[in-house]
C-alpha cells in the first residue's frame, strides 16, 4: 500500500511513498501528513475470524492487510513486545465498570501509559528500517511526561537510533521524571530544560528547522526523525486495540456481533481517536466516537460548532496534562478523509496564519455524523474518580475520568460504550490521592502509598523500583544550549 499526502503535493516530492518512507520522514508537502491511499476493508468476516484470536494474531492479520514494506519477521518481533505486558495472553483487558460502560485499559505496558501500545512495536520497526538502509537516525522528543519515558524505553540499546529527550524541569510528575532520568543506555540522552513544556517543544521545532543543526548532524552521519503521534508508524498500531476491545465485548457477551458501540477517547493530539476512526472505516460497528477533553477544550468546540479557534486561547495547566494541547495534529487526517486535500490545505493554512478556521454547515454535519464531544474540568474529574471508586470499586486516572462526563452527556443509554483508559493510577497519583482522601500537595511516593492502602492495590514493581534507581541523566540547561548539548552527546 502507498501513502499519500493530506495537503496535496509540491513539486519536490513524489506523489506517493511506501510506509518506510512515511515513517522515516513523517512531514509531507506543505507541512502536511501522510495517510494510507486506501484503508483495507475488513468487515464482519474478519471480526468473526478473530473472535477467538490472541491480540498478536489479530494484530498480525490486520497489519498484513495494509501491505506495508516491512518484513513479516520484523513485524512479529515488534508484536512480541506485547508479551512483556502484565498479561501476555491479553495485553489490553476490557473491564465492565457499570451498566453500559466498559473500560479498555491501554496502560499495562512498561511505562504504565497508553503510549507504549504504539511506541513499543514502533521502536523495533524504525530501528530495523534504519539498519537495513545502513543509516543512523536521531529521534528528538519533547515530552510533558508520557511520551518521553515510552520513547526511551522502546529505543534503548536499539541499533542505528539515538534519542535525545527534552523535558521541562519541574514540569512533570516525580514518577515521570524518574522514568526518564534513570533510563541508562549509550544511545539515550535526557535533558531537563529550565522552562515549561512549550519551551522544550519550541526549542525542538527550531532545531528541526535549523539547517545549521541538520548540517552538523550530517557531519555525524545522522538524520533526524520523529516519534510523535503524527508518525503513521504509531497510528497503525493504534487501530488494533479498538478492534480487539470490540471483540472482547462480544466474547464477554456484552454485545452481539454487529452491534454498534460508542468509542469514548480521552484526547490530546487525536492519535488514539484517529485509530478508532480508521477501525470504523475498516468495518468496525461503531455508533459514534466521543472525544473527551479537559479545560483545553478546542476539540469540543470544533465538534460542537465547526470552529477551530485559537485566537484567544492559551494552554492551561490541568490535572490531565497529557491532554493539555491546543493544536491537535491528527485532526488534519480526519479533515483529509472527509473533505479531501485541497480543502485540508486551505483549512490548515488558515489555522496557521489566522489561528482560526470554520467548517461549512455541510462539513460540520459530516463531522457530527462521526463525532460528538464534551470536556470535563479538574474538579468534575476528581469527583468522577471518587464516585466511580466508591460506587463501583473501579479506580481510574484523571485522563480516563474525562470520559465519564461525556458518557453522561453524549451517549444514548441503550448503547454500550467502550471508554479508553490511557494511564495507570501510578502515573498521576497526587491528583488521585487528593480525589480519594482530600490530601493536598503529596509527593508521588506518599500519594502512591496512600492510594495503595486506600484502594488495596499494589504499586507495580517498575514504579516502586524507580525511587531506588540511580539517576544517570542530570543535565539541566537553558534552552539556548540544547543544540550544543545534543551535538556533544552524538
Ligand atoms: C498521550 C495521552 C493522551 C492523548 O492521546 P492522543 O492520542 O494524543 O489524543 C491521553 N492520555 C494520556 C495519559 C496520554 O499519555
Amino acid at each position: 500500500m502507498n501513502f499519500i499526502q493530506t495537503r496535496g503535493i509540491d513539486e519536490n516530492s513524489s506523489s506517493n511513498v511506501r510506509f518506510s518512507e512515511a515513517i522515516l520522514s513523517p512531514i509531507a508537502s506543505f507541512g502536511g501528513l501522510y495517510v494510507p491511499e486506501t484503508l483495507p476493508k475488513l468487515g464482519e468476516e474478519f471480526l468473526l475470524k478473530h473472535l477467538n484470536s490472541s491480540y498478536k494474531e489479530l494484530a498480525s492479520d490486520m497489519l498484513s492487510r495494509f501491505e506495508i514494506d516491512i518484513d513479516a519477521k520484523v513485524i512479529q518481533e515488534a508484536l512480541d513486545l506485547y508479551d512483556k505486558f502484565d498479561d501476555a495472553s491479553n495485553p489490553v483487558p476490557v473491564v465492565k465498570v457499570k451498566e453500559n460502560l466498559y473500560i479498555s485499559e491501554l496502560y499495562h505496558g512498561p511505562t504504565r501509559a497508553f503510549k507504549d501500545m504504539a511506541l513499543q512495536p514502533f521502536g523495533v520497526v524504525l530501528s530495523s528500517i534504519a539498519q537495513q538502509r545502513d543509516e543512523n537516525y536521531l529521534i528528538l522528543a519533547a515530552t510533558s511526561g508520557d511520551t518521553g519515558p515510552a520513547a526511551l524505553e522502546t529505543f534503548k540499546n536499539r541499533a542505528n537510533v539515538k534519542v535525545a529527550c527534552l523535558y521541562p524541569d519541574g514540569g512533570t510528575s516525580d514518577v515521570q521524571r524518574l522514568q526518564m532520568v534513570t533510563e541508562k543506555a549509550e544511545n539515550l540522552k535526557v535533558i531537563g530544560i529550565n522552562g515549561v513544556f512549550d519551551d522544550a517543544q519550541n526549542a525542538l521545532k527550531q532545531l528541526l528547522a535549523s539547517s545549521e543543526f541538520n548540517d552538523s548532524l550530517k557531519a555525524h552521519n545522522t538524520s533526524l526523525s520523529a516519534a510523535n503521534s503524527v508518525n503513521f508508524g504509531r497510528i497503525i498500531f493504534q487501530i488494533i486495540y479498538h478492534i480487539h476491545s470490540y471483540l472482547e465485548l462480544v466474547r464477554q457477551d456484552a454485545i452481539v456481533m454487529g452491534e454498534k458501540v460508542y468509542l469514548n477517547v480521552p484526547s490530546g493530539n487525536f492519535g488514539n481517536a484517529l485509530g478508532g476512526y480508521y477501525a470504523w472505516e475498516m468495518g468496525l460497528p461503531v455508533e459514534k466516537i466521543i472525544i473527551s477533553s479537559n479545560e483545553n477544550n478546542v476539540l469540543t468546540k470544533l465538534i460542537k460548532t465547526g470552529k477551530y479557534d485559537l485566537r484567544n486561547s492559551e494552554v492551561v495547566g490541568t490535572t490531565s496534562p497529557a491532554m493539555d494541547i491546543l493544536k491537535s495534529s491528527n485532526v488534519e487526517r480526519i479533515l483529509y478523509d472527509m473533505f479531501g486535500p485541497k480543502r485540508t490545505k486551505e483549512l490548515m493554512h488558515s489555522l496557521e496564519v489566522d489561528n482560526f478556521y470554520e467548517l461549512s454547515e455541510v462539513e460540520l454535519a459530516r463531522l457530527q455524523e462521526c463525532f460528538d464531544a464534551d470536556f470535563c474540568n479538574g474538579d468534575e474529574g476528581k469527583k468522577y474518580i471518587k464516585d466511580t471508586f466508591e460506587n463501583y470499586g473501579y479506580l481510574m486516572d484523571p485522563h480516563t475520568a474525562t470520559c465519564l462526563k461525556s458518557y453522561e452527556t453524549c451517549c444514548d443509554a441503550k448503547i454500550k460504550t467502550i471508554a479508553y483508559s490511557t494511564a495507570e493510577w501510578t502515573k498521576f497519583s497526587p491528583v488521585i490521592a487528593n480525589a480519594l482522601t482530600g490530601e493536598n500537595d503529596a509527593k508521588d511516593i506518599t500519594a502512591l502509598e496512600s492510594i495503595s492502602k486506600e484502594a488495596s492495590l499494589e504499586i507495580p514493581s517498575m514504579i516502586k523500583e524507580l525511587f531506588d534507581k540511580k539517576i544517570v541523566h542530570d543535565t539541566i540547561i537553558n534552552k539556548e544550549n540544547i543544540a550544543k548539548e545534543i551535538l556533544k552527546f552524538l
